[in-house]
């Protein structure tokens, strides 16, 4: 450990094409909730939940898009000062897949972090759960992660909870790497 600076509060944003589920994602690990109605996310710029890393309580900010990735029209504060960036995809829409790229320059040309290599960023693949309709596959997805400077990669289910609990304290715990 070289610094030993102690961050409390944790600002992490979400982004991926609309519809992958990130609004049920930061539900299900916020509120334990889930909805099978697609709501265009509205009010709120974060939810925030305050969480046990090593026995310190750090609070985490979650950033959700208000329906803006579709036109990529996210304003500028909501990149600013990210700890962490969580890119979503959905595994059966293979076009969310290949957005990623998109999303992942477009974080590093808007939040412009000091340090963009070892910028930490998570990929979640969202709805697992539909198994049947699966288009990405892990291998795929892990092969993408590897060669983005080995990027976290969790396969979820925001309607099952599936690895959402798993998934956030991992982003937690990649965001707190950069104190
Ligand atoms: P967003 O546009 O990225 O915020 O996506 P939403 O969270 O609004 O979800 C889009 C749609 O996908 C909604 O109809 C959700 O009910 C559905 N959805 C979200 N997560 C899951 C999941 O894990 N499994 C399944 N089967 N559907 C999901
Ligand atoms: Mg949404």
């Amino acid at each position: 450990m070289t610094t030993c600076r102690r961050k409390s509060l944790l600002k992490v944003i979400l982004l991926g094409d609309s519809f992958v589920g990130k609004t049920s994602l930061m539900n299900q690990y916020v509120k334990k909730q889930f909805s099978n109605q697609y709501k265009i996310t509205v009010g709120a710029d974060f939810l925030a939940k305050d969480i046990m890393i090593d026995d310190r309580v750090v609070t985490m900010q979650i950033w959700d898009t208000a329906g803006q990735e579709r036109y990529k029209s996210l304003h500028a504060g909501y990149y600013r000062a990210a700890d962490c960036c969580i890119l979503v995809y959905d595994v059966t829409n293979p076009k969310s897949f290949e957005s990623l790229d998109m999303w992942r320059e477009e974080f590093l040309i808007r939040a412009d972090p000091h340090d963009p290599e070892s910028f930490p960023f998570v990929l979640l693949g969202n709805k697992i759960d539909a198994e049947t309709n699966r288009a990405v596959s892990s291998r795929q997805a892990q092969n993408w992660c590897k060669y983005k400077n080995d990027m976290l990669y969790y396969e979820v289910s925001a309607k099952e909870a599936i690895n959402v609990e798993e998934g956030f304290q991992a982003i937690a715990r990649n965001a707190l790497q950069r104190d």
